[in-house]
């Protein structure tokens, strides 16, 4: 079955596919109180939380395929790499416990003690393996931006005569890299081979390299009390290890490199796994999502949580870190909410704190090119039209929802018809600013088919009434837009004096579903 297949099947399968019914990871935690929202929003807590980030990144390497160095073909080393990096971080810890011993050893009783805490490996910061782990990244230095790729030697060999190494001689590539280790930084410990024949393949080599070269620079940059953060790509350590989980579970088969870094996500696409034991069915291909969590961003988009009242009992009681897993829970249970529907949408496999795992929208690891980037023709075109206002309507009428973010950067064009996916911040039409979000959605649609050649596209007034059921009669945007607030305006002030919102602002009748 293709993928597809099934995202495509499921609002046949009831509440829920067979998958999603069984939880490994169960059920998400709730508890912790931090701090106040007053405390989320300060600029003081921003600043520590800033400080402590910087302190705390420690990129590294996931999609190494796609990195700067040496590849070999068809070794498939996928897992080997998540390994040799877990591995890695053992092996540091294992050094800094040896460095602590012997730090008690030379201190013993002595009133006056030397320290070793500049040599360590393992960063105060990275061994802390309680819940509420690093999520911030720097912002200034976005470690998920893929570094522009240095040159690799052109011509793939190198030596003469019979003594020649092509760079996919896996076995003598294989030693080669391991003697290159040697290489790395004088205080990176690589260990031994104890007279082994080591053989490591070029992806373990290369990310191990990039983890050498990451500590090196982030020891040195916590030794200088240096600002800045270096730029490195891929997720910090604490995601590696989700990832590296669903991969050990079994759920996924390979996490094959990144599809897209986004300023809020990244996005990597996976082959999904055969978890036999599990009674569920993972999609053939997957897309993982990673909410980045910068607290730029977080600071942006609170408008559109904090005044969701889903969410709105929880938001005070949240430290930031949780409220970025609400990010991605929210993607969550919108998704599932439109896969309700039968709008085609990516179908969720499973959350995990900040990481959503979801069918891939494409094949061959090939992402479903967006609106934007697809030439359709005129009849395409016109369809999509249609198939969008209809899911515009669906999604307000059936879901409760707006999508907030609509336009053809985040509709996917995939067998024939179009896929809404980023969903994350969608909200309830009753949301304080629901119906601006829904204008703006409205404004992008329009735009983009009249743009495009669609003679029937409705203008961003008529497409929002045609989507709300509402009757806004202003001819021109600034009056249109004084109604919406009106409105918006007044079920706030519901609020104020019931306590509860308008079920809905509609009062005439539904709003007439536009087919072709
Ligand atoms: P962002 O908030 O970063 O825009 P998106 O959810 O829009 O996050 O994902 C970024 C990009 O990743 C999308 O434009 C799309 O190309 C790709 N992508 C996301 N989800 C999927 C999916 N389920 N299948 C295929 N591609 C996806
Ligand atoms: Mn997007």
């Amino acid at each position: 079955m293709d993928s597809v297949g099934v995202a495509a099947a499921a609002p046949d399968a009831g509440p829920g596919p067979a998958w999603q019914s069984k939880c490994p990871w169960g059920a998400p935690s709730t508890t912790s109180i931090s701090c106040s929202l007053a405390d989320v929003m300060s600029e003081q807590l921003a600043k520590e939380l800033q400080l402590e980030e910087e302190n705390a990144v420690f990129p590294e390497v996931v999609a190494a395929a796609e990195g700067p160095f040496i590849t070999g073909e068809n070794i498939d080393t996928s897992s080997d790499l998540m390994l040799a990096q877990m591995l890695q971080m053992e092996f540091d810890r294992e050094y800094d416990a040896q460095l602590r011993r012997e730090e008690k050893k030379i201190n013993g009783d002595s009133k006056v003690s030397i320290s070793f805490e500049n040599y360590r490996k393992v960063h105060p910061y990275d061994s802390d393996s309680s819940e509420d782990e690093v999520d911030w990244q720097d912002t200034r230095h976005d470690p998920y931006r893929a570094d522009k790729p240095t040159t690799t030697p052109r011509r793939g060999f190198i030596g003469k005569g019979k003594d020649i190494t092509t760079k996919h001689d896996e076995v003598v590539c294989g030693r080669k890299n391991t003697a290159r280790m040697e290489n790395f930084a004088p205080e990176f410990q690589v260990g031994d081979g104890i007279g082994m024949d080591l053989k490591l393949s070029n992806q373990v080599f290369n990310a191990l390299k990039q983890h050498a070269y990451s500590e090196e620079r982030r020891s040195a940059r916590l030794h200088e009390k240096k600002e800045h953060s270096t730029a490195e790509k891929a997720v910090d350590p604490k995601t590696r290890l989700l990832l590296y989980k669903m991969v050990n579970s079994g759920m996924l088969e390979t996490i094959t490199g990144c599809i897209s870094t986004g300023k809020e996500s990244v996005v990597f696409h996976a082959y999904g796994g055969n978890s036999a034991t599990e009674d569920k069915v993972i999609p053939p291909e997957c897309a993982i999502k990673v909410f980045k969590t910068t607290l730029n961003e977080f600071k942006n988009r609170d408008k559109y949580i904090k005044d969701d009242y889903r969410f709105k009992d929880r938001f005070s009681k949240l430290n930031p870190r949780k409220i970025i897993r609400m990010w991605a829970e929210k993607e969550m249970h919108n998704l599932t909410r439109m896969q309700n529907a039968g709008i085609p949408c990516p179908q969720v496999v499973i959350l995990k704190k900040h990481v959503l795992v979801m069918s891939f929208i494409g094949q061959d690891q090939i992402p479903a090119p967006k609106l934007k980037d697809v030439t359709l023709s005129s009849e395409d075109m016109k369809k999509a039209y249609y198939q969008i206002l209809n899911m515009m309507q669906q999604l307000y009428r059936e879901c409760n929802l707006v999508h907030a973010d609509l336009s053809e950067y985040n509709m996917l064009w995939h067998d024939g018809k179009v896929w809404l996916i980023d969903v994350s911040q969608s909200v309830e039409p009753t949301h304080p600013h629901g119906l601006e979000f829904l204008f703006r959605d409205c404004r992008n649609v329009s735009q983009f088919f009249q743009k495009g050649g669609v003679a029937e596209a409705l203008n961003e007034r008529e497409l929002f009434n045609a989507v709300s059921g509402l009757n806004i009669t202003a001819d021109n945007e600034v009056d249109f837009q004084a109604e919406i607030e009106a409105l918006e305006k007044m079920n706030e002030d519901h609020v104020q004096n019931h306590g509860k919102k308008l079920s809905t602002f509609s009062s005439d009748g539904d709003p007439p579903i536009y087919d072709e």
